[in-house]
């Protein structure tokens, strides 16, 4: 075995990798050109080749694929927004996650856990009614729960947290579920290399060219390529590829950091979150628990771990669940959120023509990966902006008409 490895390391040729085509060359010109293969890059290559017949397209991505937020994410997937347009939005892109594996015929793990979003304040309870009503009224199952049914879904936490933050209630969502973040990219990129989109991997985009007000090509550390449509999907890299065009956005980037402990056995079903302690959790199919708080309080374009956060992180785990004292952190890292002044992305039509954005990720885009891959393709193919996008648009910051999420996207997530 060993030799047979060492023999594979060392060979010139390898077997072609198995989940997509890599092309030796980068073509000269393509319909459309997709900048990021991350989830979302890969999800509207993938509906613009089976739902529009686009299938000249090539994703370009300066690393791997799935290499950047969609592979470094706590994958909670849920719909409990608190705008109608958030909370209609996700609440699609939750109904296309049902389909996805048999639609990939790839095991996603996606797991139903049920979300409970936690109160310690009055104000934080009254928050939870708020976005509880406005989730009914749309259809999306919410609802406030007192401090015993948190008890009851998780017997092992400290309901008084310490005795300085006690729980009175939480937001329960039963949809809220987790999923297998690696398997998402895997299965949009092989559905969309099986449909003829070339996925170019280790292609960074170093510039645009736009000429009377609209996309002519794009230029990468592999030659030049000529286009009539680029999408920019790259989250954390947002404003380096929009200033490439010239245009400005109130996107500010911030590293958001994430652990996971070693394996225990499964004692933790429901995904909780807590906004006043700074912390979430989930336990992952391998027993670790996930764990993520709120963003590094300070823009940088950063993907280094600091032990500020495991430190902090910690102490606020240990306030909710005393008994894991000594279970110990097997991992950390981070990744870049590009943030938005409301917490909602910035998706669909630029003010260059033939440019299309798919930003403002920040720290709750992995959910949104089917939903931003339908409407987004279709924007792109069509030219016109999909309905249920509308709220997104970049020029809501020019009209001071924001959709303000930050009650629900806050540590969320
Ligand atoms: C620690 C952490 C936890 C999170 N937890 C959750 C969660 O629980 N739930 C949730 O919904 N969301 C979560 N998110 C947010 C979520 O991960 C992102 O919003 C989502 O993955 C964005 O996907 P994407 O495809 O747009 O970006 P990415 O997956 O980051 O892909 C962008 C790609 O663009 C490439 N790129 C950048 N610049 C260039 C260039 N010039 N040329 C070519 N390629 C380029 C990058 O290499 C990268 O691969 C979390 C994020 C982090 C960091």
């Amino acid at each position: 075995m060993a030799y047979q490895l060492l023999r594979f390391a060392l060979a010139s040729r390898h077997p072609e990798t198995r989940m997509f085509r890599t092309p030796d060359r980068l073509g000269e010109t393509y319909d459309v050109v997709v900048i990021g293969a991350g989830g979302h890059g890969l999800a509207a290559a993938y509906y613009l080749a089976r739902d529009h017949g686009v299938r000249k397209v090539a994703v370009l991505d300066r690393g791997y694929i799935g290499g950047g937020n969609t592979g470094r994410n706590t994958t909670i997937i849920r719909s409990n927004y608190l705008t109608p347009e958030g909370v209609a939005f996700y609440d699609q892109s939750v109904s296309l996650w049902q389909d996805l594996a048999q639609d990939f015929d790839l095991n996603l793990f996606y797991s139903t856990r049920g979300h409970y979003t936690l109160a310690h304040t009055d104000s934080a309870v009254r928050t939870m009614r708020w976005r509880a009503e406005v989730n009914k009224h749309l259809g999306v199952r919410s609802e406030l729960v007192g401090p015993e049914e948190v008890k009851r879904a998780c017997p092992r936490i400290d309901l008084d947290c310490g005795g300085h933050a006690p729980i009175l209630g939480a937001l329960f969502h039963a949809p809220g579920a987790i999923a297998r973040h690696d398997a998402v990219a895997w299965g949009y990129g092989r559905g969309a290399s099986q449909r003829g989109v070339e996925i170019h991997q280790q292609t960074e985009v170093t510039g645009i060219d736009v000429e009377a007000g609209r996309v002519k090509g794009v230029h990468t550390t592999r030659g030049y390529v000529s286009t009539r449509k680029v999408l920019c999907a790259v989250a954390g890299f947002t404003p380096r590829v929009t200033h490439m065009v010239g245009i400005r956005t109130p996107i500010y980037v911030h590293p958001l950091q994430a652990m996971v402990s070693e394996p225990m056995k499964p004692w933790l079903d429901p995904i909780l979150v807590s906004g006043s302690l700074h912390v979430y959790v989930s336990q992952s199919a391998r027993g670790e628990l996930v764990m993520g708080a709120s963003l590094d309080p300070y823009e940088v374009q950063s993907t280094r771990s600091t032990l500020d956060f495991t430190e902090g992180l910690a102490a606020h785990m240990l306030d909710m669940f005393p008994f894991l004292s000594h279970v110990r952190v097997n991992r950390q890292w981070a990744g870049m959120a590009d943030m938005t002044p409301d917490f909602a992305p910035v998706m669909g039509k630029t003010p260059v023509e033939g440019f299309y954005l798919d930003a403002g990720w920040g720290t709750w885009g992995f959910k949104a990966t089917p939903v931003c891959g339908k409407t987004m393709s279709y924007t792109v193919a069509t030219d016109r902006t999909h309905e249920l996008i509308r709220a997104f648009s970049l020029s809501r910051f020019e009209r001071y008409e924001l959709t303000g999420e930050k009650g629900a996207a806050s540590v969320g997530h």
